[in-house]
């Protein structure tokens, strides 16, 4: 992806926000919103083309776009963020706080920040604000507790933008380069960037040069600390070719991987650092991360498994599970078109997918119930046959026709069996009444479940990272309904989403459920997100047999009309 688009896209939702809060027409506000997603998830790079070719922008668009490009800002962007204060802003982050609440606190209660509102709430100062009941002021204290504890930290989607661009400036100066850290661990929330390098001390004076690097935080002979623009650390360290891979091993596994790893070279005679493997003074092979676990008697861990929840153990013993990689992803059951929010025709999104080589590529666009997508069974059937016509065009995959259902607070989806029916996949997701108790959510998912025509709930938890928690759910009830009626879950790969998380999916398969890898894409741009998915489900320890995308296209079949008669 073109990083002008992304910072075009970024601003305009910035301003799309900020003119949500100053009270400006909703329309409007949305249709920022839409050219932001439209342009983020364009192939056009719009730093070399004209912006006003991506589908949804138009004149006032373009131009404030432009000013963006030439200046790094346009004047009505400037004059709200003047206008409305960055902690109001953030109170927007807060689950279930609108832009026209955060207002109404601002001006009538001077709440100007999360903590503020934390305060406000604990001392019952808003006990009597209009609108907020009491269930509404103890969702907004959980909400504000969550959001602080998220503060300074980004989901990985973000990071790894960075990430790669950092990557790639160092990629020309340097031996060797890699990220280390929690983010190539692939957790979904990621607080710092932390890069290692091979090369000579000139790298990290280039790395203070960057556009990225807004903020240096320190500057050493062999290690650097820059913030950048989002506000995230990154550390650029030099280290010796000789003890890359020791180096490497230290700054990515976790503490309680590393100390396991260390008591177990102790144990061995050895001692372990980012130094490097030492027998007393005589230094070990430690170019590789290989060469380090071999020495060890260990089987090789991926980078993802390296938490410290018992994978030195299973190394040891040589049972450490092959872990699913992106190659082993035949498909993608969860993609959507400009017939609902995507914002890319039918055409477009089957193309690239045949590029991807794909064996197979669902289709499965938004339904009925949710009002805004003004989806209906007759678009939905003229989209089936132009599905069937494109199919001619791809003898090397099957394009598969299917659906992204509405679980109701009830548990029963827009269609009945018979329409259903027709549909070659179904996925079913929860996409309101998020609040329900545990008991009504938990029966809820069940009766999707029961469904027989549905094969993978989608985004389970249907938390979406910084805006909302994650619904409550019983989820080991839930989780053996799922594997009772050979309902997939799935592992939504859209980064702000990360849904299914790596806890519960690791617990979902105990109970023996199988998983549906998926990007959700809503544009071209957006099929590459399932690397975040894969990302999570080797922290999950999956193999690609527990998941259904990486099966070949007969024992999908099976899996997908195995429960109709
Ligand atoms: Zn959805
Ligand atoms: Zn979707």
């Amino acid at each position: 992806m073109p990083r002008a688009n992304d910072e075009a896209a970024e601003a305009l939702e910035e301003y799309a926000d900020l003119y949500a809060l100053s009270g400006g027409d909703a329309f409007r506000v949305r249709s920022y919103r839409k050219a932001a997603k439209a342009i983020r998830g364009s192939t056009h790079d719009i730093a070399v083309g004209d912006v006003r070719v991506v589908p949804g922008v138009g004149q006032a668009i373009a131009s404030k776009v432009e000013g963006l490009l030439a200046h790094g800002t346009f004047p009505q962007l400037e004059k709200l963020r003047d206008q409305v204060p960055e902690g109001v802003r953030e109170l927007t982050r807060v689950p279930s706080l609108g832009p026209k609440t955060a207002v109404t606190l601002y001006r009538e209660y001077g709440i100007d920040s999360p903590e503020a509102l934390s305060e406000a709430l604990r001392e019952g100062r808003l006990d009597r604000a209009k609108g907020l009941g009491a269930k509404t002021r103890a969702n907004l204290l959980k909400g504000v507790d969550a959001v602080s504890a998220q503060r300074g930290r980004v989901h990985i989607g973000v990071a790894m933008n960075l990430a790669d661009a950092v990557v790639r400036s160092l990629r020309p100066g340097a031996e060797r380069v890699s990220i280390a850290g929690s983010l190539r661990r692939m957790k979904d929330l990621i607080g710092g960037i932390d890069v290692l390098a091979v090369a000579d001390e000139s790298l990290l004076e280039m790395v203070l040069r960057q556009p990225y690097a807004t903020e240096v935080i320190s500057a050493e002979s062999h290690k650097v600390a820059v913030r950048t623009r989002d506000g995230i650390q990154v550390d650029v360290r030099l280290v010796p070719a000789q003890a890359w891979g020791a180096a490497l091993q230290c700054f990515t596994g976790s503490e309680d991987h590393n100390t396991e790893l260390r008591r177990l070279a102790m144990e061995q005679g050895y001692t372990l650092s980012e130094h490097g493997l030492f027998a007393g003074d005589e230094p070990l092979p430690s170019s590789d991360e290989a060469e380090i676990y071999a020495q060890l008697g260990l089987q090789f861990i991926p980078p993802t498994m390296r938490e410290g929840r018992g994978e030195v153990a299973a190394a040891r013993r040589g049972e450490l599970p092959m872990v699913i990689e992106v190659a082993d992803l035949l498909g993608d059951l969860h993609s959507h078109t400009d017939l609902t929010d995507g914002v890319a025709p039918l055409g477009e999104m089957v193309a690239a997918a045949a590029d991807r080589g794909y064996e197979y590529f669902a289709v499965t666009d938004h339904a009925p119930d949710l009002v805004m997508q003004r989806m209906t069974l007759e678009k939905a059937r003229a989209q089936r046959d132009e599905l069937k016509l494109m199919q001619d065009g791809y003898p090397d995959m099957v394009l598969l026709h299917g659906t992204e259902l509405n679980i109701g607070p009830d548990g029963a989806v827009d269609w009945p069996e018979e329409v259903l029916r027709e549909f070659d996949v179904c996925v079913a997701s929860v996409h309101s009444h998020f609040a329900q108790d545990r008991d009504d959510m938990t029966r809820r998912f069940i009766t999707a479940c029961e469904n027989p025509e549905v094969n993978v709930i989608g985004h389970p938890s249907t938390r979406k990272i910084g805006k909302r928690g994650p619904v409550d759910a019983d989820w080991d009830e839930v989780f053996k309904a799922a594997a009772r009626t050979g309902t997939a879950m799935e592992i939504d790969s859209f980064p702000d989403r990360s849904d299914l998380p790596d806890d519960l999916v690791r617990s979902a398969k105990y109970h023996g459920v199988k998983f549906a890898v998926d990007s959700d894409a809503h544009a071209v741009a957006d099929l590459d997100f399932q690397r975040f998915g894969v990302g999570i489900a080797q922290r999950a320890w999956l193999t690609a047999d527990d998941v259904v995308n990486t099966w070949p296209y007969e024992r999908l079949c099976r899996f997908l009309s195995g429960r109709r008669r």
